[in-house]
């Protein structure tokens, strides 16, 4: 089973608040960038540019991109929580969350290793789950829907998995500080690999969708 984790909140521009009512959204939303930064700057700069920006392009990549960062260690993704403020925070309610923990969890039978470090997963996604899970629970959300499954029924998602320290391990001598500081946070990029719906849209759509590999703590600073 590999386990990853994210600490992520409320009100970061992902906005994981919105979690419950169409699950979890990356910077490439509204960015205006192009739809497949991919293809425009290759998978070696849109990944190490997640990672660590030296100039102002660089940032805008970063500013914009299409993955979302995971680590394989709960206590790392609680730091991010934390904050560069060294914040401290206790388990809430929902309710009163000014931070989340998202934890994926994915049967190793599930991954298919297409590449050093890269790997495929497929899931269904479940947007039932507000009325079965009160973690999930949303008025807004009891009226959305996955708007692949509705008109795809038994559609299976997709996600692409990157595990940047094994992905960047040949090319070390040409990204020190990103291969650096993905090891030191344990970095995993998921990239929601779901084709666009509008018959004019181009790349992916942006989101993860609710479904049951993952789930939801709630954090409350108290300084
Ligand atoms: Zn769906």
């Amino acid at each position: 089973m590999l386990k990853l984790y994210r600490g992520v909140k409320k009100g970061n521009q992902t906005m994981p608040e919105k979690y419950c009512e169409d699950g979890l959204w990356t910077k490439q939303v509204g960015s205006g960038d192009d739809p497949e930064p991919h293809k425009k700057y290759g998978w070696m700069r849109t990944i190490s540019n997640h990672i660590h920006f030296r100039n102002e392009q660089d940032k805008f990549i970063y500013n914009t991109t299409a993955f979302l960062s995971f680590s394989l260690s709960r206590s790392i993704a609680l730091n991010f929580i934390a904050g560069t403020k060294n914040r401290s925070f206790d388990p809430s309610v929902r309710e009163s969350a000014d931070a989340f923990l998202f934890t994926c969890s994915f049967e190793d039978s599930g991954l298919q290793e297409i590449g050093d470090g890269v790997y495929t997963f497929q899931y269904t996604c479940n947007y039932g789950r507000g009325s079965t899970d009160p973690d999930f629970y949303s008025f807004v959300g009891s009226f959305c829907r996955c708007n692949i499954c509705e008109n795809f029924p038994g559609y299976r998602h997709k996600l692409l998995l990157i595990d940047v320290e094994e992905f960047l391990s040949g090319v070390q001598d040409d990204f020190p500080e990103e291969y650096l500081k993905a090891s030191w946070d344990k970095e995993w990029l998921l990239l929601p690999a779901d084709p666009m719906m509008d018959p004019s849209g181009i790349g992916f759509q942006s989101k993860i969708a609710i479904a049951d590999f993952w789930a939801v703590e709630f954090y409350k600073y108290t300084s």
